[in-house]
C-alpha cells in the first residue's frame, strides 16, 4: 500500500480545508471546527479536538500532521519576566520571552533560527542563521506563550514585540502572515497597535512595509547616527548605508504618517561623544521619530561597556532640549539571560 505523504494541516487555509472536506465526503461546517480547535485552542494533537466525530478524527490523523511547537523548557527571572526555549517540529530552538509590567504583559518573539546579520553586541548572531521560521510557528510561538500567560499571570498577552532572535524583514512574508493571524478576530485578535517589529534596518523592507500600508509598529536599531561607527558595530550596514535609511523611513513616514521608534544602546567610548548626540539630533531631525535609549546586557564582549548614568541622562538632557522625545528603558529578565540580545547565550 502506498504511504499517504501527510501535510502540516496548518498550511492549509479555512478555505482550502473545507474543499478537503467536501471532496472526502465530510461535513463542511467540520471545517471550521478544526479550524478553532488549530487557531484558537492551538492544540497539538486531533484527538484534542472532542467536537469532532472519533472516526474524523482518524481520518485527519491519516491525512495530515500538526506541526506543532513545544515549550521545551522555561525559567523565571527575579522580576516576573519568563524566557522559553521553544522547540520546532524538526528539534531546531527558538526563544521568546515574556515581560509582565503593571499595564501590560508583554510577548517578545522570535522571527529566525539564528540570525544572518553580525550585530557585534547581540548573542542571537553569535549562532549562524539555520531558518526563517513559517508563518504558523511564529503565531504559535505567541498563541502558546499567551496561553502561558494566561496560566502564569492570569491575563493573556496585551502586547507583541519582534525583537527575539533574527531580523524580521529577512522574513518578510513569514512575519506578515503571523500578524495577519495574530491580529485576525479568528485568531487572537490583538490589535496591530500593540504589535512592534523591531529592524537593524533593511531600507529595501521598511519601503515595503509602508507600500503594504501596515498597522503595526516599526522600531529601528540605529545604536548610532554616524556611519563609520554604525559599520563597526554592526558590519553588515556596509552593504544598508544610513543614508538608504534615511530615505527608507522617510518614505515609511510619508505614506503611514507613524513615528518609528529608534532603540539606542549608549556604550562606554564607542558612541557616547558629543558628536555621537549631535549626529543623533540630526537623524531625528529628518524623521519624525523617538528614541528609546536602551540599557546594554553584557554578552561577555569585553569592548562593549553600558556608559555612564551621566552620559545617558546626557544623551536624555540634549534630546528634550530640542523637543525630541525620549524614554529610558531599562532591561528586564538579565538575571536569566531573557534581555535584549542575550537570546541564545547560554
Ligand atoms: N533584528 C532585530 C530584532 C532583534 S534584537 C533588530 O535588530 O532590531 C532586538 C533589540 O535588542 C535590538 O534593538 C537590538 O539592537 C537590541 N540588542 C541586541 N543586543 C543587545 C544587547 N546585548 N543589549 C541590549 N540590547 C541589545
Amino acid at each position: 500500500m502506498n504511504k499517504i505523504e501527510k501535510k502540516d494541516i496548518r498550511s492549509f487555509s479555512l478555505e482550502k480545508l473545507e474543499l478537503f472536506f467536501q471532496s472526502s465526503g465530510e461535513k463542511v461546517f467540520r471545517a471550521k471546527q478544526v479550524h478553532k480547535w488549530l487557531w484558537q485552542k492551538g492544540v497539538s494533537s486531533f484527538d484534542e479536538m472532542t467536537n469532532i466525530p472519533n472516526s474524523l478524527r482518524l481520518t485527519l490523523a491519516e491525512n495530515f500532521l500538526i506541526n506543532s511547537i513545544i515549550i521545551d523548557k522555561n525559567q523565571k527571572s527575579r522580576d516576573g519576566t519568563i524566557k522559553n526555549s521553544i522547540k520546532l517540529h524538526d528539534g531546531l530552538i527558538v526563544e521568546s520571552v515574556i515581560i509582565p509590567s503593571s499595564k501590560r504583559i508583554t510577548g517578545c518573539v522570535s522571527s529566525q533560527v539564528g540570525c544572518s546579520l553580525d550585530c557585534i553586541f547581540c548573542a542571537t548572531s553569535s549562532l549562524k542563521r539555520m531558518r526563517n521560521l513559517n508563518s504558523d510557528e511564529i503565531f504559535d510561538q505567541v498563541a502558546s506563550i499567551s496561553k502561558q500567560s494566561e496560566v502564569h499571570l492570569n491575563r493573556p498577552l496585551t502586547n507583541i514585540v519582534f525583537m527575539g532572535m533574527g531580523e524580521p524583514l529577512l522574513n518578510y512574508k513569514n512575519v506578515i502572515g503571523a500578524i495577519k493571524k495574530i491580529t485576525s478576530r479568528d485568531g487572537l485578535g490583538i490589535s496591530s497597535r500593540r504589535i512592534t517589529l523591531s529592524t537593524s534596518g533593511i531600507p529595501k523592507m521598511i519601503k515595503k512595509l509602508a507600500d503594504d500600508r501596515v498597522k503595526f509598529k516599526l522600531a529601528v536599531s540605529l545604536h548610532s547616527a554616524r556611519q563609520s561607527t554604525r559599520e563597526k558595530i554592526m558590519p553588515f550596514t556596509r552593504k544598508f548605508p544610513l543614508d538608504d535609511l534615511i530615505e527608507s523611513l522617510k518614505y515609511w513616514n510619508k505614506i503611514t504618517n507613524k513615528v518609528v521608534t529608534l532603540e539606542y544602546i549608549i556604550w562606554k567610548d564607542i558612541n557616547d561623544k558629543i558628536e555621537d548626540i549631535n549626529s543623533l539630533i540630526n537623524f531625528c531631525k529628518e524623521i519624525p521619530s523617538k528614541v528609546n535609549l536602551i540599557e546594554y546586557n553584557s554578552i561577555g564582549n569585553s569592548k562593549f561597556k553600558q556608559a555612564s548614568k551621566a552620559k545617558v541622562i546626557e544623551y536624555k538632557n540634549a534630546l528634550e532640549k530640542v523637543k525630541i522625545p525620549v524614554s529610558i528603558r531599562s532591561s528586564r529578565g538579565k538575571d536569566i539571560d531573557a534581555a535584549c540580545g542575550q537570546l541564545a547565550n547560554r
